[in-house]
């Protein structure tokens, strides 16, 4: 393992401070102010940051890698890549490769596919259930107690609808403070469902989804978890409704967290009005009150957290009529700028604030003790961004495998420029530098 002793000059923090960040053998051992005309720095590489601002490496609770299996859609080492270009220093890849992740030995091999690939910190998420059927509870304490330390678990993509089988769940990941992240959908209420069900939908012809189908499921499991004294998290909420549930049940001191992405944070089915399956995601676009719902719960934190669900899907699964196309966008290299454009331009919410939910909240609930933070002793997952910049997003430029982002040609603020991960610099002025952690 080779490292570089760093010294990040001038660099401004989320509460506006400006500091001088020591970096030593991947870990951060000062903060302070002018620390590089500091006895004992003199030789360290030195990083004028040129008061640019510095977070904590973000982290994402709900990633699609799609390996092993789909990997023309994406592999580790591609998303990873992909993640690192967009500030994360850690995600969580979602269990719904093929074979399915829901025993110790694909997890393990996912850890171990991560660690080769050495840009950023990849932690499995494991199935609730066998082959994401939703039938048979997996085995949880095997993964848990794997080399890959599961904590979450999650049949994303799929709901676990079975009342008894989400209550097994539920009790069992308690044992190791683990967590259940629910797509929360009931399927008997969506399916054949193409799009939000209401105006737009009724135009279009196009079979709804009701808000319902979302809001009794987290109705149904917020009780369910609280009375068993378990830890949920509800997987991207959409509905104005949906909000509401998880406000009333923080209110009542219940376990509960709550993740939205940034393109329900921008989008609404309006989009779906010229039929491109681009805007084709699932759970689906939703109206402009829920949007307005879904920010006013973040800035307030009713929601915990931003969270991509980066969903990489070859071009011909798009590039077909609406009801032939696959659901989902990529989102790892735009989240940041989306929640800038959405949360920080409108003054929804401050840096810090933005810092808690992409980077400090999402560590705290994935038990992944080492991010979320800039702090010495702490390893050094920083990254830089500046934030007078602004690009415009390009499909054909992205590090992702695939190129299904509703955000191609769009101008957004914010440009991530370097980040740093165990203090090792994967990514310099928007450019890999084939810098590897071994
Ligand atoms: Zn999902």
């Amino acid at each position: 393992m080779t490292f570089t002793n760093l010294l990040l000059h001038n660099a401004r923090l989320a509460d506006g401070s400006v500091v001088d960040i020591a970096v030593e053998h991947g870990i951060t051992t000062r903060i302070g102010s002018d620390l590089a005309n500091a006895h004992g720095f003199k030789t360290h590489e030195k990083i004028d940051v040129n008061q640019k601002l510095v977070l904590p490496g973000l982290v994402d609770l709900h990633t699609h890698l799609r390996e092993p299996g789909f990997e023309g859609s994406e592999t580790i080492l591609s998303g990873s890549k992909s993640a690192v270009k967009g500030g994360y220093t850690a995600v969580s890849a979602m269990a719904n490769t093929w074979p399915v992740a829901d025993n110790a030995g694909v997890v393990e091999q996912v850890s171990r596919l991560a660690r080769e690939a050495g840009l950023c910190d990849v932690f499995p998420i494991g199935a609730v259930t066998v082959g994401l059927k939703g039938e048979a509870l997996a085995e949880l304490s095997a993964m848990a107690n794997s080399a890959a330390k599961v904590r979450i678990f999650s049949d994303d993509g799929n709901c676990v609808s079975d009342p008894v089988i989400m209550r097994r769940a539920l009790e069992y990941v308690r044992s190791f403070d683990g967590v259940i992240a629910q797509h929360a959908q009931e399927p008997r209420l969506t399916h054949g469902s193409q799009m939000n069900e209401g105006a737009v939908s009724s135009k279009l012809g196009l079979k709804g989804w009701p808000a319902i189908a979302e809001e009794s499921i987290i109705a149904r499991d917020i009780l369910m978890a609280n009375y068993l004294g378990s830890r949920l998290h509800i997987c991207h909420l959409t509905t104005r409704g949906g909000v509401e549930l998880v406000r009333w049940a923080k209110g009542q001191g219940m376990a509960v967290t709550a993740e939205v992405t940034p393109h329900h944070l921008i989008l609404t089915d309006e989009s779906a009005s010229g039929f491109d399956p681009i805007y084709k995601v699932n759970p689906p676009l939703r109206t402009s009150a829920d949007v307005l719902a879904l920010q006013d719960g973040l800035a307030d934190g009713t929601i915990d957290i931003v969270a991509t669900d980066h969903a990489p899907h070859p071009n011909d699964s798009k590039d077909c009529e609406w009801s032939a196309a696959s659901f989902g966008m990529v989102g790892l290299e735009t989240a940041l700028s989306v929640v800038v454009k959405t949360m920080i331009q409108s003054k929804k919410m401050s840096w810090e604030a933005l810092a808690d939910r992409m980077s400090t909240a999402p560590a705290r609930i994935g038990g992944y003790s080492s991010h979320g933070k800039i702090s010495e002793g702490s390893p050094a997952h920083i990254i830089i961004v500046d934030t007078t910049g602004a690009w415009k997003v390009d499909r054909e430029l992205m590090a992702s495998k695939s190129r299904n982002t509703p955000f191609h040609d769009f101008e957004l603020p914010a440009v991530v420029t370097d980040t740093f991960y165990n203090g090792v610099q994967v990514l310099r002025d928007r450019n890999f530098t084939g810098a590897k952690y071994e």
